[in-house]
């Protein structure tokens, strides 16, 4: 028996996940960790815990089972912003984390400064303080001794992954891979490299930045456990999902319905740029195989549900709501748009927050339960009719998806009725783990290449559409005119 240990570095918690070779999940150690929030709109994590916890759960997972691991892959929350000293290997400051707002108004400097264009062309991404590029220039301005320590070569820059990897290996190798370089801002995701023009535009010196690696690749080794152990895979947690699910053909698609929800969307080899305010990001670079992809988020999807348990109160628990849904025949005209922290792609506004609309005197519990499933699959066209239009209008087939929503069979249903596509549910849900798993195992030659990673993949059950088109485009015609209301 071989087996693949996969660390899943999360916003909220950092996992060790044992699978076998078969891509089933042997055993899962977990932690949750504490979030600083030192302003309003900061959100801060210390990089020192997420290592220790990290190590903490490896060795968690691991014990007694040392000899039959014969591989370490790592996916993590992206864009996450640690500076180091190489010297003493000690973080110069928190981490800086994806969701932190520290730098929106200097985004909206460079916006007018002009610099959108380019930024996009290089980077694929709309300038945004959710890539880590502004988060180094923060820490750079803020951190006392960091441009000295900069100066000296001495400062490492690095997402979670490259933080990680810099322990395991006891501070022997400072790199990353295609996919977690593609979210700071500063790669150039055609050319394949750190561009020099960004990096002097956030003041960031070259010897800071990690070397970058396709995700199936020798990083490095580790001795934690014993015995020399390599970690031949790394990917940014929405691309790994992507590797999990196997759409690996340009045309397929991934939605991940966690707390909140990401579209990939595989162009194939060529980047194609979004021209409705999605991004454009490598999806994978595996064996001579680097596709790429459009990539829409959705800020609030579990957060919804979560909601109704802590806010409202009106469940306990999210089991409930698939048999709430269920109880009631449709929504009675309520629509939920659950923009608690304003609307992602393809609307990117801010200011806009939430409603639920269309309530009577006769709407009850269930119908909001429902309204708030139902949102899923309306938050989900629009996205994926978006992405439609960016790539040439190429008809998507059907959608794989996976996250702790998608247990919930109405979710699925509704989606596969609201998309008018088939929606395919695979047995492995923790498909984020799974693809990092996935990546480790093929650098140590346990799968070939793709195809077998293909048909490792299980479907669990296939959602056919059962709504007649028409209905389905007039209740999300009924979507569209909530979302006009809350636009500002
Ligand atoms: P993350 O990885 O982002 O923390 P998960 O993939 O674990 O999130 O998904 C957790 C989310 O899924 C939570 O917001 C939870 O409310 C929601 N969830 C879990 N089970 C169900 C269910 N049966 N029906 C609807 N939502 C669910």
């Amino acid at each position: 028996m071989k087996f693949i240990l996969s660390i899943d570095q999360g916003t909220t918690s950092s996992r060790a996940v044992l699978f076998n070779q078969q891509g089933e999940i042997i055993d899962v150690a977990q932690k949750e960790f504490k979030q600083h929030y030192p302003h309003n709109g900061w959100v801060e994590h210390d990089a020192e815990v997420i290592w220790q916890d990290t190590k903490a759960c490896i060795k968690k997972v691991s014990k007694g089972r040392e000899d039959k691991i014969k591989a370490i892959g790592i996916t993590n929350q992206r864009e996450t912003t640690v500076l180091w000293d190489k010297e003493t290997g000690k973080p110069i400051h928190h981490a800086i984390v994806w969701q932190d707002r520290r730098t929106a108004d200097y985004c909206k400097e460079l916006v007018q400064a002009g610099h959108a264009e380019e930024v996009q062309k290089k980077t694929g991404l709309l300038i945004d303080s959710y890539f880590s590029a502004t988060k180094i220039k923060w820490l750079l301005e803020h951190v006392e001794g960091a441009q000295d320590l900069m100066a000296k070569g001495r400062l490492a820059f690095g997402t979670i992954d490259s933080w990680l990897l810099w322990n395991l290996t006891d501070g022997g190798v400072h790199a990353t891979d295609v996919t977690n370089a593609s979210r700071t801002m500063l790669y150039d995701i055609q050319n394949g490299w750190w561009d020099k023009d960004l990096l002097d535009l956030f003041g960031i010196d070259i010897s800071m930045m990690p070397a970058v690696h396709p995700n199936v690749h020798e990083y490095g080794f580790t001795d934690l456990l014993g015995a020399s152990l390599p970690i031949t895979g790394i990917a940014g947690d929405q691309q790994a999902a992507t590797i999990g699910q196997a759409c690996f053909e340009p045309g397929m698609v991934k939605s991940t319905y966690g707390t909140g929800c990401f579209v990939l969307f595989n162009t194939g080899p060529q980047c194609q740029y979004s021209g409705h305010k999605l991004l454009s990001t490598i999806a994978y670079e595996i064996n001579d195989h680097k596709h790429y992809a459009i990539e829409g988020s959705i800020f609030n999807a579990g957060t919804a549900i979560q909601w109704l348990r802590d806010g409202l109160g009106i469940i306990k628990d999210a089991k409930e709501t698939q048999e709430l849904a269920e109880s009631v025949e449709n929504t009675d005209g309520v629509y939920f748009i659950p923009a608690f922290t304003g609307l992602g792609a393809p609307y990117w506004d801010s200011q806009a927050r939430g409603t639920i609309s269309g309530i009577t005197r006769d709407t009850n519990k269930a119908h909001i339960v429902r309204a708030t499933l139902e949102a899923q699959a309306y938050q989900t066209r629009d996205l994926l009719e978006a992405m439609q239009k960016d790539s040439g209008g190429e008809k998507i087939q059907a959608l794989r998806v996976d996250g702790g929503m998608v247990k919930n069979d109405f979710v699925c249903q509704w989606l596969a009725d609201i998309l008018q596509i088939p929606v395919e549910r695979p047995v492995v849900i923790e498909t984020t783990a799974l693809g990092a798993a996935y990546c480790a195992g093929l650098g140590v030659g346990l799968y070939k290449g793709l195809e077998d990673i293909s048909s490792a993949w299980a479907l669990d059950k296939r959602f056919e559409p059962n709504m007649e088109a028409q209905k389905a485009n007039s209740l999300y015609q009924g979507w569209k005119e909530a979302v006009q209301q809350i636009l500002k």
